[in-house]
């Protein structure tokens, strides 16, 4: 005979298993009935400018002159809610690393090029004020004669180390040298980025002429006539990272708001 207790034990037990099975069995069923998210409902949710953001870290898409409308709300909320830092921060660990691996020479020639604008200095709040719409080069000019652009935290991190470690940094930038070099300087000491090699703008020689051809030159004449090894080379545009005498290791910094030619 089975007790009355037993019977309680025997049909707790019972419960006890069919709970089991069921949350296994649920488990299953959801895991089977949500399936991965095709690119189709992706591209639905953000219409493809996750995509387009991609394409243009890569360098993939050349020559846009804006941000396509759709995305103007992606590219803003990307740059002002936290993954546009995340990607920074996680550049910067890259460069981090490569930077404890090489030491400075002691002879002074160990070189370091960092461009300023969305690499040492923020335009974000210039660019989001403007809708990230086509290049206004008097808007910019502006803007950037105001000397009040937002240091960027991690980069001046950077600099600071590489500082540090011996190693000689110029800023190279695009911006024109008659019109914005001393708003430009005073931008960049009051933000911390004091103590630099030199500072390299574009002096009127060169304007008109691509940002590539313009670093390209100012970067041989680092290496051929001053004799400096670049031992590496910070932008945010690929302009800034290709042409001639690059460095050792080029790092892109992101930025899905404008393209430089
Ligand atoms: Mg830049």
């Amino acid at each position: 005979m089975v007790s009355r207790a037993n019977k309680l034990a025997l049909w707790r037990l019972a419960v006890v298993l069919l709970a089991h099975f069921v949350a296994l069995d649920g488990g299953v069923a959801v895991a089977a009935a949500k399936p991965c998210r095709s690119p189709s409902s992706a591209s639905v949710d953000d219409a493809g400018c996750l995509s387009w953001r991609v394409m243009v870290e890569a360098n993939n898409a050349r020559g846009w002159r804006t941000v396509p409308a759709p995305c103007v709300g992606y590219v803003t909320s990307y740059m002002t809610l936290g993954q546009y830092k995340r990607d920074l921060n996680s550049v910067m660990d890259q460069i981090a690393a490569y930077v404890d691996i090489i030491d400075a020479d002691a002879d002074g020639l160990d070189a370091w090029v960092l461009d300023i604008d969305d690499t040492c200095l923020s335009n974000l709040l210039y660019y989001e004020s403007k809708q990230f719409g086509a290049y206004d080069p008097s808007a910019f000019k502006m803007w950037a004669s105001k000397g009040a652009c937002p240091g960027i935290r991690p980069v001046l991190e950077l600099y600071d180390t590489l500082q540090y470690k011996g190693f000689k940094v110029f800023l190279l930038s695009g911006r024109d040298q008659e019109t914005l070099a001393t708003c430009t300087s005073q931008n960049l000491e009051s933000e911390g980025f004091s103590g630099y090699e030199r500072l390299i703008m574009r002096s009127p020689e060169y304007r008109g002429q691509s940002s590539s051809m313009f670093k390209s030159a100012m970067r041989k004449r680092l290496v051929e006539e001053d004799g400096y090894r670049i031992r590496g080379n910070v932008g945010d545009q690929w302009s800034d990272l290709q042409g001639d005498f690059v460095g050792d290791r080029v790092f892109k910094i992101p930025n899905p708001m404008y393209y430089v030619p």
